[in-house]
């Protein structure tokens, strides 16, 4: 993998290079062991909140190679960094790209799953951002509330599917068709030129952004979005996760469905931001189903 954290939970997941290390750890215990001279670098896997171990690290000057440092899942505790659990390891994206599983679940006491939820409870508002920025799609606060009841009543955060980097996307993912009715779409994303041409549907001001559309229909036209397809990959120890969102107008697709990216970095950096403008309505709204 190409990402590490500091700490089991909701921590931030930063890329693995040696000045990213020694900001977040000063290279001190717990994080960096020194047996006889040689220094080994532990931190946490920010999918699975198992340990890890960070290879080429410390870039040497004899290295004539291209440096690329990179982290590996360890089988064993690492004392004050994180605890082996080989369950979540087996469904960690990074030890399995194809790592859904249908059967097991996490356990309600699982540090991962406790994380997730509170991510939804807390952080709303960031996963809504993250899911609008992704899909191109401003929902509805009932749309939203209709989303986040059905995580709630399927304990969403206990499916070994739904990791740090996926809760915005997860959180559609398999549901029935919604409405694209009287939703909004940002008006430079593909979704937004592919609604424009389709025949029956069109385009408004939205009334409170510029940045965004409003969907409407020009007679009684049932046009609905879907959630699907997920595909994860770990490429150069980067991992990429996708799902394909389709649009139905009457039923039929709407053309070939478009692609909506992850992205672990990112997303991790949204959920710390410290200056962040809270949206309380969309909190209120969570706190009341997750509370
Ligand atoms: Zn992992």
């Amino acid at each position: 993998m190409d990402v590490f954290k500091t700490h089991v939970g909701e921590g931030k997941a930063l890329m693995i290079n040696e000045e990213n290390f020694y900001l977040a750890t000063r290279e001190r215990k717990p994080y960096v062991v020194d047996s006889g001279g040689v220094k080994s670098f532990y931190a946490v896997c920010p999918e699975c909140d198992n340990p890890i171990q960070l290879i080429g690290l410390l870039r040497r000057q004899q290295d004539s190679l291209p440096h690329r440092p990179y982290g590996r899942h360890i089988g064993h505790d690492v004392p004050g960094v994180a605890v082996y659990d080989e369950d979540a390891y087996l469904s960690c994206p990074f030890s399995d790209p194809g790592y859904w599983r249908t059967d097991g679940k996490r356990k309600p006491s699982n540090p991962t799953g406790q994380a997730l939820y509170r991510i939804m409870r807390d952080r709303f508002d960031r996963v809504e951002y993250a899911w609008r920025e992704s899909s191109g799609l401003l929902l509805g606060i009932k749309s939203l509330r209709r989303a986040l009841t059905v995580w709630r009543n399927d304990k969403g955060w206990l499916n070994y599917g739904s990791t740090y980097h996926n809760l915005p996307q997860m959180l559609f993912f398999g549901l029935p068709q919604e409405t694209l009715y009287g939703q909004c779409v940002s008006k430079d994303s593909p979704l937004a030129s592919r609604l424009a041409a389709a025949d029956g549907i069109f385009l408004e001001p939205s009334g409170f952004s510029d940045s965004y559309l409003r969907i409407k229909t020009s007679r009684f036209v049932d046009v609905g979005f879907v959630l699907g397809a997920r595909k994860a990959r770990v490429v150069n120890d980067r991992l990429t996760e996708t799902f394909l969102l389709g649009v139905n107008v009457e039923g039929k697709p709407l053309g070939s469905d478009l692609v909506v990216h992850t992205d672990p970095v990112w997303f991790s950096r949204i959920l710390n931001m410290p200056d962040w403008h809270e949206n309380h309505r969309l909190s209120a709204m969570a706190a009341d189903v997750l509370g």
